[in-house]
């Protein structure tokens, strides 16, 4: 599944392509991924892209007016590709674009979705008005975070997984992240210090932007379609691994939330 780093590379890839070509035309061969599909042709059709934005793992495909959002889930992936590409199975959307070439969604589980919005409610509605803070971001406020993580008894690797309390992290990078800030994924939220969440957050921040530079991690779960192949899965400490790079002891692998979880028994209280 794509994560925060990886929807990164496919929007920074896309922008470069598609940036200043519009769209002539829309093909969909399975309806529930468009939501309300005649009024999004009618919105997208003859439209100028003129950026890609991304907030968590949403890519926000901006237009001459209005812009339309585009969450991969699962296993969704863009292909650009010339007109003479045929089309093959799982390969759900086709935009036509102004310089011959398509733009393909391919998406095997057919989780993914795209909806059209207004500019002026992209991120004023929902899903990006319920989303957290991005968990890259430096703008977050600690003491508002603290104080909804006190309510919270789940455990703190499902409350990071929570969209709505941080947005972007999936299960790879939480474990990597709570292993830097030697922090339990066990450990019930409410139990977790101040200074504990600081942790949490600057590890974030400082895994995500380097996963970034490194192109996002290419692991069994996710390749991207665009020709880049990330390097993080090189830099990953626990997620995958059998022992702790620190005290060398045999890493404990468990389901938390029905996520596989990788931690340090000794290094993360
Ligand atoms: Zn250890």
């Amino acid at each position: 599944m794509p994560e925060l780093p990886e929807v990164e590379v496919v929007r920074a890839t896309l922008e470069k392509e598609l940036a200043g070509l519009t769209i002539k035309g829309i093909d969909c061969t399975y309806e529930p991924i468009i939501e309300n599909i005649t009024f999004f042709k009618e919105k997208v059709i003859n439209q100028k892209i003129i950026g890609i934005k991304r907030y968590a793992k949403y890519l926000i495909f901006m237009l001459s007016e209005g812009a339309f959002l585009s969450h991969l889930r699962m296993e969704g992936k863009y292909f650009y590709v010339d007109s003479s590409y045929p089309i093959a199975k799982h390969q759900h959307v086709v935009f036509h674009l102004s310089n011959g070439y398509k733009l393909i969604y391919q998406d095997v589980r057919k989780f993914g979705r795209m909806e059209f919005k207004i500019l002026g409610e992209v991120y004023t509605t929902p899903p990006l008005s319920e989303l957290g803070i991005e968990a890259n971001s430096k703008e977050y406020h600690l003491e508002e975070l603290y104080s909804k993580l006190k309510k919270k008894s789940i455990p703190i690797k499902s409350l990071l997984l929570d969209q709505t309390f941080i947005s972007g992290l999936g299960n790879i990078y939480v474990d990597e992240v709570l292993y830097n800030a030697q922090i339990s994924p066990l450990r019930k939220s409410s139990t977790i210090k101040k200074k504990e969440l600081e942790a949490i957050l600057l590890s974030s921040q400082e895994i995500l932007n380097e996963a970034i530079l490194q192109k996002g991690t290419t692991i069994r779960s996710y390749t991207s379609s665009l020709g880049v192949t990330g390097n993080y899965q090189n830099y990953l400490k626990v997620h995958t691994k059998k022992e702790c790079p620190n005290c060398n002891k045999g890493l404990s692998i468990i389901k938390i939330g029905g996520r596989t979880s990788y931690y340090c028994r000794v290094c993360q209280r």
